[in-house]
């Protein structure tokens, strides 16, 4: 039962039949077992899910809960919490305890979610395999010699290995639904401006979007109830109408039939499905696009002739808002600094030198280098250009779709260290992730199948912006029709 998903679980603590002390603490012991395999969670807070969990069982007596009151929850450890160590993945923030908590921390924990620890992630969300963590990689659970996915590798293999119902994550350029694909999990990418972006440590901000992980859609939808709202302290914060983003889900459950996806049009882009995509890959997206037409939906080809330059305008973009960003870790305010050094010069170099590893280095200085004087307009500019003629490819698709279906990698989890000596070998794997963090509309990746290898293989279903109720519902009716999203590793099985 502990290893069920939220919904479930959210039933039985409602209804008394499990107390949130017994599923804590259930979890917290599956978290012990298999952390050192995983490496999945960098701080783990026993006492405190133990403390938050008995307040949930008071308020579950007194009638006063949430659908999520009492259910474990991880955060990405890009996300502040007060009180608990928060390292983003550096050694620059290895002992960095922040002064108050992300937005998203706060909307979770008010609903009475059960905080148990913070995840493993590639530093500063920089990387797509987890193996930029200066803690090391997280391993797969459905095979520990690959990688997990990145940059929210933690939380992928978390919810994968069943050690937690809920984990955030968040996702810049792929990094909730890249790890989620290769995890075999499901993973939510909403819209830009949706969640507050309010204490999560800044990467690329025109790109940074919180988002869920859960084992279902329902699960996600659950989570972006509460994750979702307006915040004063994020300027790109959006001030909309609240949401059920279950809605869908449960409307039409009633009558749905067997055609519940009828009248809906999925577009098919014809460069998601070129050479590049591994063959297994191709082969199971394809059956999911036939398990949804038997469902109703009907598919038309679209093109979007400047989604190639995703990549190269993201490794533009973001960048040039990272180099700004991590400009603050110097050393004085908070973080590493340094032991030895000379003047103020040499602490902030040493510093920065010591408490940032190689990746973020080489972000850093791409950043810095096209945002220069003589060199801002031929690369950042082109690339806030491009950026446009990339959001109006999708805009015209929509016009003749309501979603559109593709895979979420062109690979499946491929072996640690495979790719580590090869930057760009390593970027192409969000060659499909990318261009909706560009355009800031929402994506969610689920499982559809396994490869000839067993790994899990990941279906993305994208929609225009605030089209998250939309996706979700197209994701679940999949998930009642399918069970790819109820299969467990061998080796963590309950
Ligand atoms: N893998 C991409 C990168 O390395 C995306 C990361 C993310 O979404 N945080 O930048």
């Amino acid at each position: 039962m502990i290893t069920a998903s939220v919904a479930e679980l959210s039933r039985a603590l409602l209804a008394r039949r499990l107390s949130s002390v017994e599923l804590a603490g259930g979890l917290l012991d599956r978290i012990d077992a298999a952390n050192r395999t995983l490496n999945a969670f960098l701080t783990v807070d026993r006492e405190g899910a133990l403390t938050q969990a008995k307040a949930a069982d008071k308020r579950i007596a007194a009638k006063t809960a949430s659908p999520l009151t009492g259910i474990p929850l991880a955060h990405k450890d890009v996300i502040m919490t007060a009180g608990l160590r928060t390292t983003c993945g550096s050694r620059m923030l290895e002992n960095f305890v922040a002064p108050y908590s992300a937005f998203v921390a706060e909307k979770l924990a008010d609903a009475g979610m059960v905080l148990v620890g913070k995840t493993n992630m590639d530093e500063f969300a920089m990387g797509s395999s987890n193996e930029n963590s200066y803690f090391g990689p997280v391993k797969n659970p459905w095979n520990t010699t690959c990688v997990a996915g990145g940059s929210s590798g933690g939380s992928a293999a978390a919810i994968a290995a069943r050690l937690v119902p809920a984990a955030t994550g968040t996702d810049t350029g792929g990094s909730i639904r890249q790890p989620a694909a290769l995890s075999g999990v499901c993973g939510l990418k909403p819209t830009y401006g949706v969640c507050s972006r309010y204490g999560l440590i800044a990467f690329a901000s025109s790109l940074d979007t919180p988002g869920a992980f859960g084992q279902t859609a329902e699960d996600c939808a659950l989570l972006l109830n509460a994750m979702a709202g307006h915040d004063a302290r994020d300027s790109t914060s959006l001030d909309r109408p609240a949401e059920d983003y279950t809605r869908l889900l449960k409307e039409n459950a009633a009558n749905a039939g067997a055609k519940p996806l009828a009248g809906l049009r999925i577009g098919l882009p014809r460069e998601y499905f070129g050479a590049g995509t591994e063959p297994d890959i191709a082969k199971a997206i394809e059956a999911a696009i036939a398990c949804l037409r038997s469902l109703g939906a009907t598919t038309v080809d679209v093109s979007l002739p400047n989604v190639d330059y995703s990549l190269p305008v993201y490794y533009v973009i973001s960048p040039a808002e990272a180099s700004s960003n991590l400009a603050r870790f110097d050393g004085v305010r908070y973080g590493h600094r340094a032991p030895k050094y000379d003047d103020l010069m040499d602490m902030y170099k040493k510093t920065r030198a010591e408490g940032f590893g190689a990746e973020v280095k080489r972000r850093i200085l791409v950043g810095t280098y096209v945002l220069s004087h003589g060199y801002y307009d031929a690369y950042y500019l082109k690339a806030q250009q491009v950026r446009r003629l990339i959001a109006d490819d999708f805009q015209r698709a929509y016009q003749s779709c309501d979603v559109i279906v593709g895979p979420t990698s062109p690979t499946t989890a491929f072996c640690l260290g495979d790719k580590t000596d090869d930057p760009v070998k390593m970027y192409l794997n969000d060659i499909f992730t990318i261009a909706c963090n560009l355009t800031g509309a929402p994506a969610i990746s689920i499982p559809c199948g396994f490869d000839g290898k067993g790994l899990p293989i990941g279906l993305q279903i994208q929609g225009d912006a605030f089209a998250e109720a939309q996706i979700l519902n197209v994701a679940h009716r999949y998930q009642q029709a399918t069970d790819w999203h109820q299969r467990v590793p061998a080796s963590f099985a309950p």
